[in-house]
C-alpha cells in the first residue's frame, strides 16, 4: 500500500469526522449483493468482494467471464503444503485484481467435525493444526497481493442442517482448541482483513450477534478488520451492538435508519458506529478503495492454470498400489475408462463457491490426450446424474445470430423485451448484475438445439417456480417446482428439475424455449435467478450398462473407472445423507474388477465416501474436484509423469456405523458438540476403531522412510521448538513425504486426545537422496484451554511419522516445572 500524504489514522479520522450519521450507517450495510456503498464526498469507491475460495468468479455468474477453477480445498488440504497454499491464495488474489474484486470470500475454514457434512470440499480438514497452517498461508498469499481474505464462517458452522437457525452448543475448550483454532492463526499470525460471521447461533446467540466476535478476536487477538455477515445473516438491530461491522448483502437491512434512530435516541452509542466505519474505511484504505491509497502491487503473479496442475498433483492421494501404477505409457495399447465421473468430471463442489471456467479438462479427455496411438475406450458404466444436467454448447446455436449459444430476455407484463443478452451456457444464475430481475415478469430462453445422438431423451429444466418448456412450439413441460426444504443455497445451486420425454434425431434440430415465470416471487429470492435447460439420465437399464463396462474392461490391457458424487450429493445447503457413492456405482467396480485384475479406481469426491471393494483393486486413487486441470492431471499421476503428493487431511471410514462422531442433525434446534475435543482420528484413536484410511496416510511412487529425530529436550511454555526429522529416499524416483509430529500426553491430568497433530512439513527428495526436515512446533499446541492457555508441566512425547497410525520415530519434550 503506498499513501500519498497524511499518516493512515489521521486519514481515516478525518474522513470518519466528514461523514454525517446516516452516511456512516449508510456504510455499515452493503448497496447491493457484492458492494458497499460508495462515499464521493471522501473519494471513497465502492469494494467489490466475491467469492472463492477456490478461484474467485467475479461481480457476475456468467460464462462469458470465465474464470480459475482451482482443486478445491480438500484437495489444497492433502497436500499438507503451506507452500502451495500460499501461491494458491496469490492466483485467487490475481483473480481478483483482474476482475476488480478488492475482496475474497475464503478461505472457508471449518472443520470436517462429521464426514456428513455437504460442504466440507469447501474447507480443509478434520484437524484445526492442518487448517490454521494451510488458511493462515492462504491468507498472507491473498493480502500480498493487495487483496483482502476472509476467513469463514465464525463459528461452529461445520455442518449445512438448519444453517440459518441452528444452535451450536460446545463448551469453551473445544471452541479454542478446535473451531476457533484457525481463525486464531488466520488474525494473530496472517493478519487478516475481514472475517465472516456465520449463519447459526453458538451456545444460544446467533452468530453475527455473538460476544465471541469481541473476545477472542478483537480483544484477545488484536483483529483490526471488517467482520462482515455471511449472506443475509445479520438478522437484528442488536447485532449492531456486537462486533460485526458490514451487513451484506445490501441495500436493505436490519439497520440502517433503526440504526440511525437508535443513535439519535441515546440507544446505542455514537461511537459504537464510529468503530465499525473506522475499520471499513481501513480495509478501503488496504485495498487502495480511499483517494492517495493503492492496493499492492500482485507480488506473486505465476501461471495460473499451470497452478491449478501442480495443485492438483500435490493434492491427489494414492491410497492403494498393488504395483500397478504407474503405468508405462510405451506398453499400453488400450485403456478402458469407465464411468459417469471420467467423462462429466467434478472439478469444484456446488454453491456459492462455484465459479465459471474458461474449460475443464475431464479425465478421458487427459488420458485420451496423454496417450495418443492407444486405443482409450469410454463407458459410462453407471448412472451418477440426479436431475437435469446442461446441454453441451457445441450442441446449441443462438436464435438469432447462428452462432453457439442461447438468447435469454427478461419481459414485462405485456411481453415487451426490458433485457436482452446473449448466452453460451444453459445453466445460467443471476446474482447480482444487471438484469432486471425484480422488474420483468417473464424470463425466456430460447436456443436451437441439435443433438448428437438419436432416441427418446428426458428433457427438462432445473429452478424454483413455475415454467413452461417449449419444444417446437409444443408445450413439454408445465410446472411449479419447489424448493425441498427452503434452504437458500440448495435452491439455488441445485434447483428441482422437471424433464419429459421427447424423441430427437442426431444431428436435426429442434427450437427450445423456455418461460420462466417471475410474479410473485418473494424475498432474497425475488432478486435472484438459477436455472438450468438440459437433459436427465433415462432409466436406463443398469445392469446392461454395468455388462457393456465389464466387457470393455474385459478387452483391453487395463480399466480405469472413476466413481463419485454429484451435486445432489455434496453442495452447500444440505449434508449428506450417506456416505455410500450414489447409484450403481459399488456394483460397477466390483464387475470391472472381475472382468479385468488390472483395474484402477479413481475416486472424484470433495470429502470421504465409503468404497467397499477397496481391497480388491489394483490401485486406487483420490483426486478429490481436482480443478479444471483434473484430466490433465490424472494422466501425468497415472502416467508416473508426476508423482502423488496427497496426504488425506480426514479420515476416511470404511463404514458409517463405525464414525465415531457422525450426526450433523440437530434436535429441537440445537447441535451438541458433545464429543468435545474428540473429533476426527482423535475419535477414531478413541473408540479404539479403525478406519479405512487414517488422517495423514497416503503414499507416493517414491519409498520414503523417516529414519531419524532430533529435537530439544525440553523448552519453555510459549516457545517454538524445531523438530528435525531425517528422511531417505530409497527409491530410484525422486519422490514427496510429509513428515508428521503428533503430541501425547500419558497420565495427563486432564481429558486429552490419544494423540493430536502438533507440527507438518511437505519434503521433496531427489531419487537416492536424504533429507532432514525441520518440523516447527509451537508448544501452545501442548497446552489446555481452561479459562486461559494452561501448560500442564513436565514431559510430552512427540510421535513422528507419516499419518496419525503409522509412527516409527519419537521423542520427548519436557516443559519444565
Ligand atoms: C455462504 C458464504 C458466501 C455467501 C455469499 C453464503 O450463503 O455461506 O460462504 O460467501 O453466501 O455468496
Amino acid at each position: 500500500m503506498t499513501h500519498t500524504d497524511a499518516s493512515p489514522d489521521t486519514r481515516l479520522g478525518d474522513a470518519l469526522a466528514a461523514l454525517s450519521l446516516e452516511e456512516k450507517v449508510q456504510l455499515l450495510t452493503g448497496r447491493d449483493f457484492w458492494t458497499t456503498w460508495p462515499l464521493e464526498r471522501i473519494g471513497l469507491r465502492r469494494i467489490l468482494v466475491s467469492d472463492g475460495p477456490s478461484g474467485v468468479r467475479g461481480e457476475t455468474w456468467d460464462e462469458r467471464d470465465p474464470s480459475l477453477n482451482l482443486p478445491s480445498a480438500t484437495a489444497l488440504a492433502s497436500s499438507w503444503d503451506p507452500g502451495i497454499a500460499r501461491r494458491y491464495g496469490a492466483a485467487a488474489a490475481v483473480e481478483a485484481r483482474r476482475k476488480g474484486v478488492d475482496v475474497v470470500l475464503g478461505p472457508t475454514i471449518n472443520l470436517h467435525r462429521s464426514p456428513l457434512g455437504g460442504r466440507h470440499f469447501e474447507c480443509f480438514s478434520e484437524d484445526p493444526v492442518l487448517t490454521a497452517d494451510l488458511a493462515a498461508a492462504y491468507v498472507e498469499g491473498v493480502q500480498a497481493n493487495g487483496v483482502g481474505a476472509t476467513p469463514k464462517h465464525y463459528v461452529a458452522n461445520d455442518f449445512e442442517t438448519e444453517r440459518f437457525t441452528v444452535d451450536v452448543r460446545a463448551d469453551d475448550r473445544t471452541l479454542r482448541e478446535l473451531y476457533l483454532l484457525a481463525f486464531e492463526k488466520a488474525v494473530v499470525h496472517a493478519r487478516a482483513w475481514l472475517v465472516m460471521s456465520s449463519y447459526n447461533s453458538i451456545n444460544g446467540t446467533t452468530a453475527s450477534e455473538n460476544p465471541l466476535l469481541e473476545t477472542p478476536l478483537n480483544s484477545e487477538w488484536g483483529f483490526d478488520g471488517v467482520v462482515v455477515s455471511d449472506w443475509t445473516g445479520v438478522r437484528s438491530l442488536e447485532s449492531a451492538r456486537a462486533a460485526q461491522d458490514l451487513v451484506m448483502p445490501g441495500p436493505q437491512g436490519p439497520w440502517g435508519d433503526a440504526l440511525v434512530a437508535a443513535v439519535r435516541a441515546g440507544e446505542i452509542d455514537e461511537s459504537v458506529v464510529d468503530r465499525k466505519v473506522l475499520r471499513i474505511l481501513l480495509l478501503a484504505q488496504r485495498v487502495g478503495a480511499l483517494p492517495g491509497t493503492a492496493p499492492a502491487e500482485p507480488v506473486l503473479v505465476e501461471d495460473g492454470v499451470a497452478l491449478a496442475r501442480e495443485a492438483a498433483v500435490e493434492g491427489t492421494v494414492l491410497l492403494e498400489n498393488r504395483g500397478e501404477l504407474p503405468w508405462n505409457a510405451g506398453a499400453l495399447r488400450s485403456v478402458a475408462v469407465i464411468g459417469n465421473n471420467a467423462s462429466a468430471a467434478r472439478t469444484q463442489g456446488g454453491g456459492s463457491a462455484t465459479v465459471i471456467p474458461a474449460y475443464t479438462v475431464s479425465p478421458l479427455e487427459g488420458l485420451r490426450a496423454a496417450l495418443p496411438g492407444v486405443d482409450v475406450t469410454y463407458s459410462v458404466g453407471a448412472v451418477v446424474q440426479e436431475g437435469v444436467a446442461e446441454l453441451p454448447l457445441r450442441e446449441l446455436t443462438h436464435p438469432g445470430s447462428g452462432e453457439p449459444g442461447l438468447q435469454a430476455r427478461f419481459l414485462d407484463e405485456d411481453g415487451a423485451e426490458l433485457f436482452v443478452e446473449d448466452r453460451r451456457s444453459s445453466t445460467l444464475v443471476y446474482f447480482g448484475g444487471d438484469a432486471p430481475i425484480e422488474a420483468a415478469a417473464d424470463f425466456e430462453l430460447t436456443t436451437r438445439w441439435t443433438p448428437s445422438d438419436s432416441g427418446v431423451v428426458q428433457l427438462g429444466v432445473g429452478l424454483v417456480g413455475t415454467v413452461r418448456l417449449y419444444v417446437d412450439d409444443e408445450l413439454l413441460v408445465d410446472e411449479r417446482l419447489r424448493a425441498s426444504d427452503g434452504a437458500l443455497g440448495a435452491a439455488f445451486t441445485n434447483p428441482p428439475s422437471a424433464s419429459a420425454e421427447v424423441r430427437v434425431t442426431a444431428g436435426t434440430p429442434v427450437d427450445l424455449r423456455l418461460v420462466y415465470d417471475l410474479r410473485r416471487r418473494t424475498g432474497f429470492g425475488a432478486r435472484a435467478l438459477s436455472l438450468r435447460l438440459g437433459t436427465r439420465p433415462t432409466d436406463a437399464d443398469a445392469d446392461a450398462l454395468i455388462a457393456d463396462a465389464a466387457r470393455a474392461a474385459a478387452a483391453a490391457d487395463v480399466a480405469l473407472v472413476v466413481v463419485g458424487t454429484n451435486p445432489v450429493v455434496e453442495s452447500e445447503g444440505y449434508d449428506r445423507s450417506t456416505l455410500a457413492l450414489p447409484g450403481r456405482q459399488d456394483d460397477l467396480v466390483r464387475a470391472v474388477v472381475a472382468a479385468n485384475p488390472r483395474t484402477v479406481v479413481l475416486v472424484n469426491a470433495g470429502a470421504p465416501v465409503l468404497l467397499p471393494w477397496r481391497d480388491d483393486v489394483a490401485a486406487l486413487l483420490l483426486g478429490w474436484f481436482g480443478g479444471q486441470e483434473f484430466g490433465t492431471t490424472i494422466a501425468d499421476v497415472l502416467l508416473g509423469v508426476a508423482e502423488p503428493g496427497g496426504r488425506l487431511p480426514t479420515t476416511w471410514p470404511a463404514a458409517e456405523a463405525d464414525v465415531p462422531v457422525l450426526s450433523c442433525t440437530p434436535v429441537d434446534g440445537a447441535l451438541e458438540y458433545a464429543e468435545g475435543i474428540h473429533i476426527g482420528y482423535r475419535a477414531w484413536l478413541r473408540a479404539g476403531a479403525e478406519p479405512a484410511y487414517w488422517f495423514g496416510s497416503g503414499r507416493g511412487y517414491a519409498q520414503i522412510d523417516l529414519t531419524g529425530v532430533e529435537a530439544p529436550a525440553a523448552a519453555r511454555a510459549g516457545e517454538v521448538v524445531t523438530v528435525t526429522v531425517e528422511v531417505v529416499n530409497r527409491s530410484d524416483r525422486d519422490g514427496k513425504q510429509v513428515v508428521q509430529v503428533y503430541a501425547e500426553r500419558p497420565g495427563s491430568a486432564v481429558d486429552r486426545p490419544v494423540r493430536w497433530l502438533v507440527g507438518s512439513a511437505p519434503v521433496r527428495v531427489p531419487a537416492g537422496g536424504t533429507a532432514r526436515v525441520p518440523v516447527e512446533v509451537h508448544t501452545r499446541l501442548l497446552a489446555h484451554w481452561a479459562d486461559g492457555w494452561v501448560y500442564e508441566p513436565g514431559g510430552y512425547r512427540l510421535r513422528v511419522g507419516t499419518s496419525a497410525v503409522e509412527l516409527p520415530l519419537e521423542t520427548a519434550l519436557d516443559l519444565g516445572g
